[in-house]
């Protein structure tokens, strides 16, 4: 099974994603994950992908399909997968589009997890994400069991340097130019498919089971 998530920066994508990789036994692959991982690691990508990162842009096309494709090459993904923030642009759903094609394959689903700008301002500003495994908590909704701890690792929680708010209001604006469109793309391809992102997060898990099956 191949999904694509859809939706703004902060409208849960994540949140869904994990849940789906544990539930459907499928990896969950994030290129904002691998680009913050080879920032901390200090590689050249890193270095090159924080220029545009800590502005709220999109790293170039070109970098990014070449680390997007490469990870999903990967024997684990070979059954599928469920990939969290690619595409972003009409070009990054055509180049993997293309890339499938070519082996026969398709994305399976497309599931745009619909919230509001206005609460998506409020929301980053409450997520905290693990510095050294990646897992997101938010301080009211999905709180940590230790205040400023990660469950899963014991590592520290930090507020992403562009989850600050005018950070976030320039990552809405790039969505709605160049993200939104994906929306159209994918329902012409007959795939996608709209969960409400404003509910509970385990509601919407729940929505997004019933499509998945
Ligand atoms: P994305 O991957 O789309 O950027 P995240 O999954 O990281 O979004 O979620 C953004 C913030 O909102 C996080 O702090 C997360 O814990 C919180 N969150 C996720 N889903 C919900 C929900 N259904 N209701 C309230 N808060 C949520
Ligand atoms: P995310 O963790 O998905 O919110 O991504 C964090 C940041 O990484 C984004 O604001 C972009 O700067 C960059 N990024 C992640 N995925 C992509 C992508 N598919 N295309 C371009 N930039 C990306």
């Amino acid at each position: 099974m191949k999904i694509v998530m859809l939706g703004a920066p902060g409208a849960g994508k994540g949140t869904q994603a994990k849940m789906i990789a544990e539930q459907y036994g499928i990896p969950h692959v994030s290129t904002g994950d691998i680009f913050r991982m080879n920032i901390k690691n200090g590689t050249e990508l890193g270095k090159e992908a924080k220029t545009y990162m800590d502005k709220g842009e999109l790293v170039p096309d070109e970098l990014t399909v070449r680390i997007l494709l490469d990870r999903v090459a990967q024997e684990d993904c070979k059954n599928g997968y469920v990939l969290d923030g690619f595409p972003r642009t009409i070009p990054q759903a055509e180049v993997l589009d293309a890339e499938l094609t070519k082996l026969g394959d398709a994305i399976d689903y497309a599931i745009n997890v619909d919230v509001p700008d206005e609460n998506i301002i409020r929301r980053m500003s409450g997520r905290r994400a693990c510095v050294s495994c990646g897992a997101t908590y938010h301080i009211v909704h999905i709180p940590p069991k230790k205040e400023g701890i990660c469950d899963k690792c014991g590592a520290e929680l930090i507020l992403r340097d562009d989850d600050k708010e005018e950070t976030v209001k320039n990552r809405l604006n790039i969505y709605h130019a160049q993200t939104q469109p994906l929306i159209d793309f994918y329902t012409n391809k007959g795939v996608l498919k709209t969960v409400d992102g404003t509910v509970d997060s385990a509601e919407v898990f729940a929505a997004i089971k019933v499509i998945l099956g």
